[in-house]
């Protein structure tokens, strides 16, 4: 392929991207459900004899993919804990890709593994985490509590005497694990693929924002992994470290955090007295294609003990020379992988701590703004407002169902049902660079006509 091809599809590819980004503002949020079935009835064709030329291929994905996608990438979209990706990262991403590196080593990459050392430095610094600390770049925070749990395996039961990677779970001192009623789904899941399982585990009661009940907390002996929430998927609230940190460290458990997003208000000066003391667990897993605002998919997993984390993912059977160099695989339940690294550099590389810092600030402030308007038109807010996250109700489940309908519908903004505290809700998300203060009155107006309009 000669230079010049190169050039036109990856500048036709470019230019294609940014009329999307530029456009999105004048869009449905949600994607209109014709362009939803157009695409797939496109993606129905039977695999292809023949092959297409490359720039066929761009402008058929652009006509087909770009109409049916959801506006995340936009200002006014609240689902989930959604980030957009800032520009810088968008265009590393295209550049890394080209570089088309293979992360997993110093010598398969000598230009990345100096990436990942970088990027978990600026990471452990813009989130007073402890500067020694080991790390890796996974899919997401699912991946990050697995990584950090699998560490945490390693370390409670060598200090019970027994090698879990050699010698597996069969046979193995029990594993006490301790998690807030309120834990991430995905933290069972993790569970269950470390052989810890879902169901054996101990459960401890939360509050009314979701937050564990240290007083709540059981005498702990033996191997112990007490589980932290740093940012409720709901209310963004924080489980009390302080009281839980000290109790298990007391009794000698590992203390993990799951901050996927609460864990970014460290780098907040405003909002970072909720995330105090979090500084003193064992490890903590988040994502950066969360409030970072990188492209999909990125998590980071860190660990305090460097030893444990690699003891932990390392191949034993060491088929690559050791090198004097560090390498990701070591630290890394994968092998062969993109590098995530570059982005995360990207965004903090052009964001600076005070950019990062600005970005939380005007989320959580945005939500605020939010929860008192909609209080003050009558709508019922259910948490205390205390980060980035908003929970509504409206009255009886169906009723606000089809107000969450309505206002998915709008295409003005999209906000998602969930469930709190045993009733439908609708949680309100503010977690992207890309929202402004207009965004968020546009989105308040929307919210409250779907509210006047659907009859009680
Ligand atoms: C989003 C989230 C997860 C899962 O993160 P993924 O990036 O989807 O893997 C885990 N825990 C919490 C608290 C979350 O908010």
């Amino acid at each position: 392929m000669s230079s010049g091809h190169n050039r036109d599809i990856l500048a036709d590819a470019a230019s294609r991207a940014a009329r999307y980004l530029d456009t999105l503002d004048d869009r449905s949020v949600q994607p209109a459900p014709e362009a939803v079935n157009r695409l797939k009835d496109a993606l129905g064709e039977t695999m292809p004899e023949l092959p297409s030329e490359p720039e066929d291929v761009i402008a058929l994905l652009d006509d087909i993919g770009s109409p049916a996608t959801i506006a995340s990438a936009g200002g006014r979209y609240f689902g989930f804990v959604t980030g957009s990706a800032l520009p810088a990262t968008v265009a590393a991403n295209w550049l890394a890709t080209a570089w088309d590196q293979n992360s997993f080593s110093s010598v398969s990459s000598p230009a990345i593994a100096p990436f990942e050392e970088a990027s978990l430095r600026w990471i452990k610094e813009a989130l007073a985490l402890p500067t020694t600390a080991e790390g890796t770049f996974v899919t997401g925070a699912t991946m990050a509590n697995f990584t950090c749990l699998a560490a945490a395996r390693h370390q409670v039961l060598k200090k019970a005497g027994w090698d879990v990677e050699s010698q597996g779970l069969f046979g193995a001192p029990e594993i006490n694990v301790v998690v807030g009623q309120e834990v991430h789904a995905t933290v069972f899941k993790v569970l269950s693929l470390l052989g810890l399982g879902r169901d054996r585990v101990t459960v401890v009661p939360a509050d009314d924002q979701g937050r564990m009940r240290s007083d709540a907390l059981p005498a702990l002996e033996g191997p112990t992994i007490v589980c932290i929430q740093a940012g409720n998927v709901n209310s963004g609230a924080f489980d009390p470290a302080d009281a839980i940190i000290d109790h298990a460290h007391k009794a000698g458990a590992w203390v993990h955090v799951d901050g996927a997003f609460g864990l970014w208000a460290r780098a907040s000066t405003t909002f970072a007295a909720l995330a105090d003391d979090l500084e003193r667990a064992d490890s903590w897993a988040t994502d950066a294609h969360k409030w970072l605002n990188v492209p999909y998919d990125n998590g980071i997993a860190i660990v305090r003990e460097p030893d444990s984390l690699r003891q932990a993912m390392s191949i034993s059977g060491a088929y690559l020379l050791a090198s004097e160099q560090r390498d990701p695989i070591d630290y890394s339940p994968d092998s062969s992988r993109r590098a995530r690294a570059v982005d995360v550099w990207a965004a903090l590389k052009s964001l600076g701590r005070q950019g990062l810092a600005a970005l939380i600030d005007r989320n959580c402030h945005q939500a605020q703004w939010l929860a008192e308007h909609l209080r003050k038109s009558g709508i019922d807010v259910l948490n205390d407002v205390v980060l980035n996250q908003v929970i509504v109700h409206f009255g009886n489940e169906k009723r606000t169902q089809r107000v969450v309908d309505t206002i998915q519908n709008s295409g003005v903004c999209w906000c998602g049902g969930t469930t709190w505290q045993n009733q439908p809700a609708m949680r309100i998300s503010v977690s992207s660079w890309a929202t402004t203060d207009d965004d968020i009155e546009r989105s308040f107006e929307a919210i409250k006509a779907a509210h006047e309009e659907i009859a009680p």
